[in-house]
């Protein structure tokens, strides 16, 4: 059993995938190109956004949303702990600051009455410029933008999603990379929308925005003289080779594995609800299931679980096992243990579990199964 399965959603796209591949290859363009253009098209179409610009990958889409917001030295910006090092890195990396907030502890995204707590204590220790919020969209879940888009607005800050995890998310049927003023995703393999290699996007309404972007991810370079430069940019393109795999991958996912993948969620809901704490999708929000992370009582319980699993052929993930604040490169900006417990919490005891549009009712049952035994013993 894989915890991603990858091969099995290339076997079952294989003649199309092949075609597609073999005519990319055969047509000579190999960076960029009109397979590109047409697939930025396609994103953007399908999240519900005017512009969509393909990158690199998630991380480079972060970099170059922070830069064309032009946010650097001397800015806070706020970030949930509980997500992958690129949320922040890619602020960090442009010298701002991070100001870390706990997690809502059912839906592990960024908590807005904790997000409001930490931007009032940064205006008043008056230390550094609050200029965005980066949220996070973990697992496939959009965090709540409802109100974290309120409180951008009161106090003025850019809103950044990272969705690298939440594409084909929504919330009331507005779709994940369809919130704030920028924001991106990520092509990585085993993200819900993958592709063989690197490749990122990001995504924005504002025209000012989009030009920055595609100069700042060509070295800077004017949109009018390809030859002249006028920012300091990344080398940061999506091949042509991903374009048209992810085309073929983008119908599939909009098709039907998006309703596969919540299909299997609810299956394994149903088998532990139960048991375990299962993952709490509130009204009105659809997920996208990068990931299917279940709640232990313990650490030793979750470690017992995860070699009881692992003996019976079952892969299972920690995602993660630490926060943001326990980072030996964020370690010295002052944060404690106990700053966040709900982060604190979760990095104890979560676990995640194979998940996939091509996972099996009875793969499913036999992991539910083992859980069930495992817990009773
Ligand atoms: C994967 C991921 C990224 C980075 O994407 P890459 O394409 O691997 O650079 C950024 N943020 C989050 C939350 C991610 O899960």
């Amino acid at each position: 059993m894989e915890f991603r399965d990858l091969k099995k959603q290339y076997l079952s796209l294989k003649q199309e995938m092949d075609k597609a591949i073999l005519d990319s290859v055969a047509s000579g363009q190999y960076i960029l190109g009109s397979d590109v253009q047409e697939l930025e098209q396609l994103l953007a179409d399908y999240v519900g956004g005017k512009h969509c610009v393909a990158c690199a990958n998630g991380t480079d889409a972060l970099i170059l949303s922070v830069m064309t917001l032009s946010i650097g030295e001397g800015d806070a910006v706020f970030a949930p702990d509980f997500t992958y090092f690129a949320t922040i890195n890619s602020a960090m990396l442009r010298g701002a600051s991070p100001v870390l907030v706990d997690i809502d502890k059912r839906t592990f995204n960024i908590c807005p009455d904790a997000l409001e707590v930490a931007i009032q204590r940064t205006i008043s220790e008056g230390k550094y410029r609050p200029r965005a919020i980066i949220t996070v969209d973990l697992f496939g879940l959009c965090a709540d933008y409802p109100q974290i888009e309120e409180i951008a607005r009161k106090y003025k800050l850019y809103l950044i999603e990272d969705a690298a995890q939440g594409f084909g998310g929504a919330i009331e049927g507005k779709r994940a990379c369809a919130y704030g003023d920028i924001a991106i995703t990520s092509f990585f393999p085993a993200k819900p929308l993958g592709c063989y290699g690197d490749g990122g996007a990001i995504f924005t309404n504002n025209d000012d925005y989009a030009r920055k972007l595609r100069s700042l991810r060509a070295q800077g370079r004017s949109p009018l003289d390809k030859y002249d430069n006028v920012d300091l940019g990344l080398n940061s393109r999506l091949d042509t080779l991903q374009a048209a795999i992810l085309k073929v991958k983008l119908k599939a996912f909009a098709d039907y594995e998006l309703q596969a993948v919540n299909q299997a969620a609810e299956r394994y809901t149903a088998g532990l609800k139960e048991h375990v704490i299962t993952p709490y999708i509130p009204a009105g929000y659809l997920s996208s299931w990068a990931q299917y992370t279940i709640m232990l009582r313990d650490a030793a319980q979750r470690s017992a679980l995860k070699a009881h699993l692992e003996s019976k052929g079952i892969p299972t993930m920690i995602y993660y096992p630490k926060g943001m604040h326990q980072q030996s490169a964020v370690i010295d900006r002052g944060y404690h243990t106990g700053h966040f417990p709900h982060t604190e919490h979760a990095v104890q005891t979560c676990l995640s579990l194979p998940m996939h549009p091509y996972l099996k009712p009875e793969e499913q049952a036999y992991i539910i199964n083992e859980i069930i035994t495992f817990l009773g013993a």
